[in-house]
């Protein structure tokens, strides 16, 4: 029953408050399509708040005067009549009450009018009844009681307060009337002070928008800034900083790479003219020409793939081929492949562990090789290279050492930077691109493993990749 009664009243409220929704959705609806600056958003806010608070300061103004001047009347007027009425009772009539009086109502303990006899109304104390007859009929209710006879009775003075209400309603205007007048000074000074605010943020707009490659260096301006806004501009100076970094580096990438592209080419077109002028009849010129272009290109073949490789890490296009492995297979594969075309060095293999790697087998391969090519590459003649696996921690290490040139402290933390060779290695005839150390990181990050380096220059290298292994 309860519930049917609920769930009617709840579908009449539906109905009844149905054509405010409406009303409040096509207000909003009709607000969101005007584009309102944030300015303008809080000039309007402030006037409202302004609005209110002045509403609430007439209100509270004009009540507090009434109440004020209510009180004054009550002790000076309405309980002198009152003590009057007392002192002469049961004769009420003729009494020099104030003027104000309207009428005099007595009520025995019963509440039952006495008089004026016959009459038919009612005793009101009620705050709620004194505040309508105030409003309604202009006049202030006055209750009290006596004893008379050993009987309680009860009196309603009525009393006129129409210059009371007329003056707390000129009180209310008068605050009204300040308060529109101050809102001329308020409104220049609001729009003013929020255009202030949110000047900043239109700079910074402003700049944002002229921000392109060719003054990818430009910054906001901080100082001026408020606290909040002075955190964004940081913010974006930061961001653009990096991307910047990002950018610069990506242009030198480009530009180191052009320029090592540059010598192979300007090699094989001199030994292509070379052949043109000579080589159709000298044999040597057209041999020694053969081997250099061959060399040349399958060098630049090699820079090419390398290239290729580093710019799909950078694309996020390079994909790994994953799977469960013995870790030993690729180790055993490259000890016999070294053996095979290394007789320069004395080398060395031990493999203590053996681990299952979950990764691509040919990429952590070719990033062993990368480390072993090196060892080979900047080794003398009968030096020592090491190649040693073994399991520390949560990882499986395998270090290639090797008592070549070393490398110099300051570059350390450089060789594994794109196209970054130390200068000791800079020759000719030892080659490479300084990319391998890059591809050999990319490959070992990608498999959420660890590469370094330890060197001493003129003593040696080692090289350690550190894989996660199951
Ligand atoms: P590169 O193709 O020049 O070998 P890498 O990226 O593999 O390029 O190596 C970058 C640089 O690090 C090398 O040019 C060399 O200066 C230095 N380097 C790498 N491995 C060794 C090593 N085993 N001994 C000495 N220097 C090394």
């Amino acid at each position: 029953m309860i519930r049917t009664i609920k769930k009617i009243l709840k579908t009449l409220l539906g109905i009844v408050l149905f054509p405010f929704k409406l009303m409040w959705k096509l207000i909003v609806n009709l607000l969101k399509r005007f584009k309102f600056s944030i300015a303008f958003k809080i000039s309007a806010s402030y006037f409202f708040l302004y609005i209110v608070i002045i509403l609430i300061v007439a209100m509270i103004t004009s009540a507090g005067y009434m109440l004020n001047e209510i009180n004054k009347f009550e002790k000076n007027i309405a309980e002198k009549d009152v003590e009057n009425i007392i002192d002469n009772y049961p004769e009420i009539k003729n009494l020099n009450m104030d003027v104000s009086v309207k009428t005099v109502e007595i009520f025995d303990s019963s509440l039952n009018p006495v008089y004026p006899s016959g009459s038919r109304s009612r005793y009101s104390d009620n705050i709620i009844v004194v505040i309508e007859k105030l409003f309604y009929n202009r006049e202030y209710i006055y209750s009290s009681s006596f004893y008379y006879g050993a009987e309680t009775y009860y009196i309603n003075i009525s009393y006129e307060i129409t210059s009371l209400l007329s003056d707390a309603a000129r009180i209310c205007m008068l605050v009204l009337v300040s308060g529109t007048i101050g809102l001329f000074f308020f409104v220049p000074i609001v729009s003013r002070t929020s255009y202030k605010v949110i000047g900043p943020i239109k700079n910074m707009t402003e700049i944002t928008k002229t921000i392109t490659v060719n003054n990818i260096n430009t910054r906001l301006d901080i100082k001026g800034t408020q606290d909040e806004l002075k955190e964004l501009s940081q913010t974006f100076n930061e961001m653009m900083d990096r991307i910047e970094e990002g950018y610069t580096t990506q242009q030198q990438f480009v530009s180191d790479a052009s320029h090592e592209l540059r010598t192979p080419i300007a090699v094989i077109k001199g030994y292509v003219n070379m052949l043109d002028r000579w080589g159709k009849n000298d044999k040597a010129v057209l041999e020694e020409s053969i081997s250099a272009i061959k060399n040349e290109t399958e060098s630049m073949q090699d820079l090419i793939e390398k290239l290729l490789f580093i710019a799909r890490s950078d694309k996020s296009t390079l994909t790994y081929t994953k799977e469960d492995f013995k870790i030993s297979i690729i180790l055993n594969e490259i000890e016999k492949e070294t053996k095979m075309i290394d007789q320069r060095h004395r080398l060395y293999f031990k493999f203590y562990e053996d681990a299952t790697i979950y990764g691509d087998q040919k990429r952590i391969k070719q990033a062993i090789r990368i480390l072993l090519e090196n060892a080979m590459k900047f080794t003398p003649q009968d030096g020592y290279i090491m190649v040693s696996s073994f399991i520390q921690d949560d990882y499986y290490v395998i270090k290639v050492e090797d008592t070549g040139i070393g490398i110099e402290k300051k570059d350390l933390e450089k060789i594994f930077e794109r196209l970054y060779r130390a200068e000791q290695s800079r020759s000719k005839e030892i080659g490479g691109h300084g990319l391998g150390l890059s591809i050999a990181k990319i490959i070992v990050l990608g498999h959420k493993g660890k590469i370094k380096v330890k060197s001493t220059l003129g003593k040696g290298s080692e090289f350690s990749i550190m894989l996660p292994y199951i």
